[in-house]
Formats: structure tokens, C-alpha cells, sequence
């Protein structure tokens, strides 16, 4: 990655008695009461805040987003409250929630963490605003990236600042998901399977089409695959499709086809009449489907074929999305068995976003798992084959 280095200054000394600002990930789940559900971003978050400590830092000014709140309209749910008292946890020292940031009315004492409450409340951020940028920019003498999965958008935090900021670099985390990903990207080890499953085609439909050029099997499941099955003139009862993406799912399968490659469609499936948790689950042949039926996750006799495909891969596997409804038990064996077999694969294997990490978490096999993302849009863009508005500007920073 042709970034400047957090890392590189801290070891240079250039961190001594310096303002660093960290733009983190820390859009954590939070749970009915408000407290952090899963604090798997907070914690990989924690070397970059580290490394400025180590490196001598006058004050470490931490944000990130959390939620989606309204530019301009603070509301409790929104803060960042919660993500602070777990950061003070992990780091084992306080870390104090400083609102109203923009124009640095506050002060630090030294060698203190604070936690610069949710940039998206600050009017301007998603549209990156230049003033708002140019503003954070005056608050500290180094900028540090570090949130890979928020890397995809071009905001006054994630993009705008970086280009005002005096010094603009990568933080560890960034680096090490770039970098990861980008091995891939650049020169897969072949074969090269990808899956791309989960909700919907149309979220994912540019993946789709810039992935039917480069990987050598493209397994789609969940919502994806029964727009692909309604494209091959199956029955999916009332599944959830897309009946507009039909086309576009055509054309990825001739797109494969065209180069001598394949997705693959099951030969069975498991359906229900209804949506829960509690509904029976029934193994069915793919072409038997009623019509008052729906499609809520790949049969075992499809699951098997595929787990194999990928257990004999000693290239590179890469994987976005549920295979089914992997929160109900009864629909979750097709995704299970594929995490088993990316655990069991002899090759190199990758998988990010939000629903598929809960299911490698569920199953127990991140260990096994050569890498996890934490981005899952981030991850998806640089599967395409796309340059991350991050990486760009840190690029064209590196050469100052
Ligand atoms: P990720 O967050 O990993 O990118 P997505 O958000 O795209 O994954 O998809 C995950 C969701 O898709 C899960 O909540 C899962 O229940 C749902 N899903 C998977 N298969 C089906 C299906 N056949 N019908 C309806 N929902 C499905
Ligand atoms: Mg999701």
C-alpha cells in the first residue's frame, strides 16, 4: 500500500510531544440497553491508539461514526458514550467524551485519550464538506486513517480532512486489511472461488459482475441465489427475489460461462411456508418448490458439493454473505457447513461483512479462517477491483 505509515513515524520519533487524530472504526452494535454488543471494531481499533501512546503523543483525539444519525440533531442513542466506557476498559486508562469538537474548544492534559463524539452529528460529514474538513484539520499536527470499514466513502473524516491534514497517514489496522485484501486482489492464487451470498442481488450486484471476470467458480447463495434460480426458469415460490435483477443475473452467468467457469445452482433446497425461527424445515429437490413456499437456505446434498469444491481449493477463497437464514437453526446447516469448509480449506481464505463474521462467530471457526475483514462494503469494493477513496488520498498524501 503507497500510504505514509503511522508505524513508520512512531518508529522515526516524528510522534514525540505531537496532536494525533485517529479516524477509527468504532460503529459497534449496541445492545437493547445501550451497552456495546460486540466489540470486535473497538478492540481492532486499540494498536493505532497504542502505537500513539508508545510514540509520545501530546493527545490522542479519537472519532468515528456510529449509526446513521441526523447531521445537526444530537440524540442520546447516537453517542458514543458507550464505545468510550468499553475503549477505558480495554485500554485500561480513561478515555473522556469530548462533544462539540469541530473547532477545538476543548483542552487535553498530556499524554491523554479522547474520544471525539460521532462525526456523523457534525453538519457536513457525508457530503465532505471542505469547510467542515478544513476545520478538524487545525485540531492536531498528525492524521491518522485507521477505519478500513468506513475506507469505501469519501466523508470530511474519512477523505476531506486528509487532505488538509499537516501530516496524512495509514493507520495499522488499514494497513493490514489493505494489504491483506489487496494479495488477493492483485494476484490471486488459482483456483480462485469466490462466494457472494446473503440478502439481496442488488446490493451486491457490481461485486457480482466485476467478480464473473476474475474467479474461477462464483457460488451466490441466500436471496442472491433464487434470483439466480428465477433466472434459470426454477420455481422459488415466494422467496425473496428480485424479479428486476433477472437479467443482470443472466448475464453473470454468461459471463462465466463465456469464460469456461460456472455458478453453480443446488439441486436442493430447504424450504418453509413461513418466515421463523419455529417453521418446519423441509429438504426439497430444487425444481419441486410450491409456490406458497420460500427458499431460506441450500440443501445438504448442494452444501456437500460445494464444501468439497472448496476443501480440495488450494488457491484462494473469498466469502461475503450467508449461504440461508443462518439465525434460525433449522436453516442454518448449508451456511455451517461452508464455514467448515473454508476452515477446513488448504488454500488461502478471506471472508468479511457484518453477517458473515456473526456466522463464522456462531460456528466457531475465525480462528481458521486466514482473514477477516472487518469492512464489508470496504471489502466488497476492493474484491472489485475498486481504489477506496482512502487509499487514493493517502496515495497522493505520501508523496508531500
Ligand atoms: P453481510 O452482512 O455478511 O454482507 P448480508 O447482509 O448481505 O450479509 O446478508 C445476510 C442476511 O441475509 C442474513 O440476515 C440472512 O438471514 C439473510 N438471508 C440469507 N439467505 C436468505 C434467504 N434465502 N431468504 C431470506 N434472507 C436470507
Ligand atoms: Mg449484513
Amino acid at each position: 500500500m503507497k500510504a505514509k505509515k503511522f508505524a513508520e513515524l512512531v518508529a522515526q520519533g516524528a510522534v514525540q510531544g505531537k496532536r494525533v487524530f485517529i479516524r477509527a472504526d468504532l460503529n459497534v452494535p449496541l445492545a437493547e440497553n445501550g451497552s456495546v454488543a460486540d466489540d470486535t471494531r473497538i478492540r481492532a481499533s486499540l494498536p493505532a491508539i497504542r502505537m500513539a501512546l508508545e510514540g509520545g503523543a501530546a493527545a490522542v483525539l479519537v472519532t468515528s461514526h456510529l449509526g446513521r444519525p441526523k447531521e445537526g440533531e444530537p440524540q442520546a442513542k447516537d453517542s458514543l458514550a458507550p464505545v468510550a466506557a468499553r475503549m477505558a476498559e480495554l485500554l485500561g486508562r480513561p478515555v473522556r467524551l469530548v462533544t462539540d469538537w469541530v473547532d477545538g474548544q476543548f483542552t487535553t492534559a498530556p499524554g491523554e485519550v479522547v474520544l471525539l463524539e460521532n462525526c456523523r452529528l457534525n453538519v457536513g460529514e457525508k457530503k465532505n464538506n471542505p469547510e467542515l474538513a478544513q476545520r478538524i484539520a487545525k485540531l492536531a499536527d498528525i492524521f491518522v486513517h485507521d477505519a478500513f470499514g468506513t475506507a469505501h466513502r469519501a466523508e470530511a473524516t474519512t477523505y476531506g480532512v486528509f487532505e488538509y491534514a499537516p501530516v496524512a497517514c495509514a493507520g495499522p489496522l488499514l494497513v493490514q486489511e489493505v494489504e491483506a485484501i489487496e494479495k488477493v486482489v492483485a494476484n490471486p492464487p488459482r483456483p480462485l472461488i469466490a462466494i457472494v451470498a446473503g440478502s439481496k442481488v442488488s446490493t451486491k450486484l457490481t461485486v457480482l459482475q466485476n467478480l464473473a471476470e476474475k474467479v474461477d467458480t462464483l457460488i451466490v447463495g441466500g436471496g442472491i441465489l433464487n434470483t439466480f434460480l428465477m433466472a434459470a426458469g426454477k420455481p422459488v415460490g415466494k422467496s425473496l427475489v428480485e424479479p428486476d435483477l433477472v437479467g443482470e443475473a443472466k448475464a453473470v452467468q454468461e459471463k462465466m460461462a463465456a469464460r469456461g467457469a460456472d455458478v453453480p445452482l443446488p439441486e436442493d433446497v430447504v424450504v418453509a411456508s413461513e418466515f421463523r425461527a419455529d417453521a418446519p424445515a423441509t429438504v426439497k429437490a430444487t425444481e419441486a418448490v410450491a409456490a406458497d413456499e420460500m427458499i431460506l437456505d441450500v440443501g445438504p446434498q448442494f452444501a456437500e458439493r460445494i464444501a468439497q469444491t472448496i476443501e480440495a481449493c488450494t488457491g484462494a477463497v473469498v466469502w461475503n454473505g450467508p449461504l440461508g437464514v443462518f439465525e434460525f437453526d433449522a436453516f442454518a446447516k448449508g451456511t455451517e457447513r461452508l464455514a467448515r469448509a473454508i476452515a477446513a480449506c488448504p488454500g488461502f481464505t478471506l471472508a468479511g461483512g457484518g453477517d458473515t463474521i456473526a456466522a463464522i462467530e456462531k460456528f466457531g471457526t475465525a480462528d481458521q479462517v486466514d482473514y477477516i475483514s472487518t469492512g464489508g462494503g470496504a471489502f466488497l469494493e476492493m474484491l472489485e477491483g475498486k481504489v477506496l477513496p482512502a487509499i487514493e488520498i493517502l496515495a497522493k498524501r505520501a508523496e508531500d
